[in-house]
C-alpha cells in the first residue's frame, strides 16, 4: 500500500510554515527598527544592553528553529550571526563595561549584524521541505481492544528432527501456535503470520535470507528468528548475530527461556513503541510542530509554554518522558530540570533538553543539572520521533520491571489490587458493568511435589500465557499470589466472564505438559463476582475469592460466580 502522510497533517505542516515565515518577517523587522533608532538622534537611542539582548534572542531563536521549518540555510545564516552577537550580549549581560569605550565599536557590530541579517529574508521565500520532509510515521491503527489477542504463531524451520519434536510439544505448553516448515517452502509461506521463526545455526544463514522482506512487501518487518545452536562462545555468538540471528539460544535448550524469549520478541514487535510526551517550550510554533510530528507518529502528547504549571501538568498528565527547551524568557530549563527532581516521583523521568546550545560543555553543564540527552536545534521530524521512541521504550521497559511479575509478566499483586478499585470507580461513573475473578490452580502443591518446581513454574507460565491469550487485550491480569491470579474484566457480565473463563479452564485443562517423569495435565479452579454489586473493590475480590472456595469445596475445574444469599 502507498505510504502517505494522512490528509491534514501536510497542510497542517505547511500552515505553520507559513505562520513561522512571517513571525520570522516580523522579527526581522523589528531587528531593522532598531537600527534605524540607533543611526538616528542621539535622544531617541534605545538601550543598548536591550537592544543587543533582543537582537542575540532573536538570532538565536532563528537558528534553533528555521531548519524544523524547512529553512536551513537561513538557520545557519542565522547561527554565524548569533555567535558573532554571543561575546558582546555576554559582556553586557554581564554588566560590566556598560558605559565603556567600546559603546561606538559595539553600536557598529550591532549595526552591521542587523544589516546581515535582513539578508536573511532572501532565504525565506524558498520552497524546501521541512527537515527530511515528511513525518514518515503512520499512526497506530484503530483501536483493537476489544478483540482477542491473536494466536503467536511460531515456525520451526531448519531443525533436526529430534529438537523439532521436543520443542513442538515445549512451546505449545506456553499457547504458542507451532508450525514445523522446511528451509525450501520459507520464501513461499505467508509471512504475515509468522510472530517468529526457530532454527539452527546450520540452517541461519538461509533461513535469514528467505526471511528478507521482498521489494513488493514494501518495508514489512521480518519476524524475529531464534538460532539453537551447540556452541556457546563469543566468536560464535558474534557471527551468528551477524548473520541475522536476534537470539540465540544454546543447547541444552531451555524451553521456559524461550518460550519468554518469543513472547517478548513479538511483543516488541508487534507494538509500536508510542508513550506520553510533555513538552515545555516558549516557541509556539515549534511547539505545534512538535506535537503535529509526534501525534503523527502516534504519541499522546501535552504542550505547556509556562514553566510554572510544570508540575500541576505532570502530576496530572504522568508522561513517560519530557522534552524541555532550554531558554525560556526569564527562565532556564536547566533549573526547571532540576526543580522537577526535586521530588522524588520524577526521578526517573527522563528529561531531554531541546536547545540551540551547540557548546558541548554547556550541554554537559546543563546534563549535570538532571536531564538525560540533549538534542541541538533545530531538529529534524524523523530524529525527534526516533529519540521519543527510544526514550519512551526504555522508560516503559523500566516501569514493567516495577509493575510486573517477573516470572510471569503479569501484573504484581499490590498493581493489580489497584486496578480493582480504579475499575471500581469507573463503573460508578461510567455506570457500567465490570467483573473480577480470582483464580487458582488445584493440587499445585501436589504438582510441586510429584514433578519438581521447576515444572511447577512451567504450568504457572503457561497458564499466564493462556490468560493473555485468550482474554480481551482491556482485560487486566495480575499475579495475585504464588498460584493465584486475579483478572478484571471491564464492560462485562458475570454471566459472560463465567462463560470465557469457562472455556479458559477447559483449554488449559488440554494441555498435556511433557516432563521427564511423564506427561501432566493441571486443573483452574475460579471465582466470579460483579464488580459494581459491592461498596468497594477490594470487597468484590473478597467476593469472587469466596466463590473460588466454594468451588475448591465443590469438584474444582470450572467457575463459580458469587451469588449473596
Ligand atoms: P488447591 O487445589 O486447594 O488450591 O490446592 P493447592 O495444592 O493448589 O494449594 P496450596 O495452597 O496447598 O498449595 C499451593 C502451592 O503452590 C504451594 C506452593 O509451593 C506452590 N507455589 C506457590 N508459588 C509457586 C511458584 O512460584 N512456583 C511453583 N513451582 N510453585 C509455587
Ligand atoms: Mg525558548
Ligand atoms: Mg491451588
Amino acid at each position: 500500500m502507498d505510504k502517505k502522510v494522512p490528509e491534514g497533517v501536510g497542510e497542517k505542516l505547511a500552515r505553520l510554515r507559513l505562520k513561522f515565515r512571517s513571525k520570522t518577517e516580523g522579527e526581522l523587522d523589528q531587528l531593522a527598527e532598531i537600527a534605524s533608532q540607533l543611526t538616528c538622534g542621539d535622544q531617541a537611542r534605545p538601550d543598548m544592553t536591550e537592544s543587543i539582548a533582543s537582537a542575540y534572542s532573536a538570532l538565536h531563536r532563528l537558528a534553533g528553529s528555521a531548519g524544523t521549518f524547512g529553512y536551513n540555510e537561513l538557520g545557519d545564516h542565522a547561527r554565524v550571526l548569533e555567535e558573532r552577537l554571543k561575546p558582546l550580549a555576554e559582556r553586557l549581560s554581564a554588566d560590566i563595561d556598560k558605559d565603556s569605550d567600546h559603546r561606538e565599536e559595539d553600536t557598529q557590530q550591532l549595526l552591521e549584524v542587523i544589516a546581515e541579517a535582513q539578508h536573511l529574508r532572501t532565504l525565506l521565500d524558498g520552497t524546501v521541505e521541512p527537515m527530511e520532509g515528511k513525518p514518515g510515521h503512520q499512526p497506530r491503527d484503530s483501536e483493537q481492544d476489544s478483540e482477542v489477542a491473536p494466536d503467536i504463531q511460531v515456525i520451526l524451520c531448519g531443525l533436526p528432527e529430534k529438537t523439532a519434536v521436543f520443542l513442538e510439544q515445549a512451546l505449545s505448553n506456553y499457547g504458542f501456535l507451532i508450525s514445523r516448515m522446511d528451509v525450501e517452502s520459507l520464501p513461499l509461506a505467508e509471512k504475515t503470520r509468522m510472530a517468529a521463526v526457530v532454527t539452527s545455526e546450520d540452517e541461519l544463514a538461509r533461513v535469514s535470507s528467505a526471511l528478507e522482506p521482498s521489494e513488493s512487501a514494501g518495508n514489512a518487518s521480518r519476524p524475529p528468528l531464534l538460532c539453537l545452536g551447540r556452541q556457546d562462545d563469543f566468536n560464535s555468538r558474534y557471527s551468528l548475530a551477524e548473520a541475522g540471528a536476534d537470539a540465540f539460544f544454546p543447547e541444552p535448550i531451555d524451553a521456559p527461556k524461550l518460550a519468554e524469549r518469543i513472547e517478548r520478541l513479538v511483543n516488541d514487535q508487534n507494538e509500536p513503541v508510542s508513550g506520553k510526551i510533555l513538552i515545555l517550550d516558549d516557541d509556539e510554533y515549534l511547539v505545534t510542530r512538535y506535537c503535529t510530528v509526534l501525534e503523527n507518529a502516534g504519541f499522546c502528547v501535552r504542550a505547556i509554554n509556562d514553566p510554572e504549571t510544570v508540575l500541576s501538568e505532570l502530576s496530572e498528565f504522568r508522561p513517560d518522558i519530557m522534552l524541555l527547551d532550554v531558554r525560556m524568557g526569564a527562565y532556564s530549563g536547566t533549573t526547571v530540570a532540576k526543580l522537577i527532581r526535586f521530588d522524588p516521583e520524577w526521578l526517573s523521568l527522563p528529561i531531554v533538553y531541546l536547545s540551540s546550545e551547540r557548546d558541548k560543555h554547556v550541554q554537559l553543564e546543563a546534563l549535570a543539572k538532571g536531564a538525560d540527552e540533549f538534542i541541538t536545534k533545530p531538529v529534524s521530524d524523523d530524529y525527534l520521533v526516533r529519540t521519543a521512541q527510544i526514550r519512551c521504550y526504555r522508560a516503559q521497559q523500566l516501569n514493567e520491571l516495577l509493575i510486573k511479575d517477573s516470572l510471569t509478566g503479569l501484573l504484581k499483586h499490590s498493581v493489580i489490587k489497584q486496578e480493582v478499585e480504579n475499575e471500581h470507580a469507573r463503573c460508578q461513573r461510567m455506570s457500567h458493568v465490570s467483573s473480577v475473578a480470582m483464580l487458582d490452580l488445584d493440587h499445585f502443591k501436589a504438582v510441586n511435589d510429584q514433578y519438581g518446581h521447576r515444572t511447577g513454574d512451567v504450568v504457572i507460565k503457561a497458564l499466564s500465557n493462556l490468560l493473555r491469550h485468550r482474554l480481551r487485550s482491556t482485560d487486566l491480569i495480575g499475579r495475585y499470589g504464588g498460584e493465584e491470579f486475579a483478572v478484571i474484566l471491564p464492560e462485562c457480565t458475570t454471566d459472560e466472564a463465567q462463560k470465557v473463563l469457562s472455556q479458559i479452564c477447559n483449554a488449559f485443562a488440554d494441555i498435556s505438559f511433557a516432563t521427564p517423569d511423564g506427561d501432566l495435565s493441571v486443573t483452574l479452579s475460579a471465582g466470579v463476582a460483579a464488580l459494581n454489586a459491592f461498596a468497594s473493590g477490594s470487597d468484590a475480590l473478597d467476593a469472587a475469592d469466596q466463590a473460588l472456595y466454594e468451588r475448591k469445596t465443590s469438584g474444582r475445574n470450572g467457575v463459580t460466580v458469587f451469588h449473596q444469599v
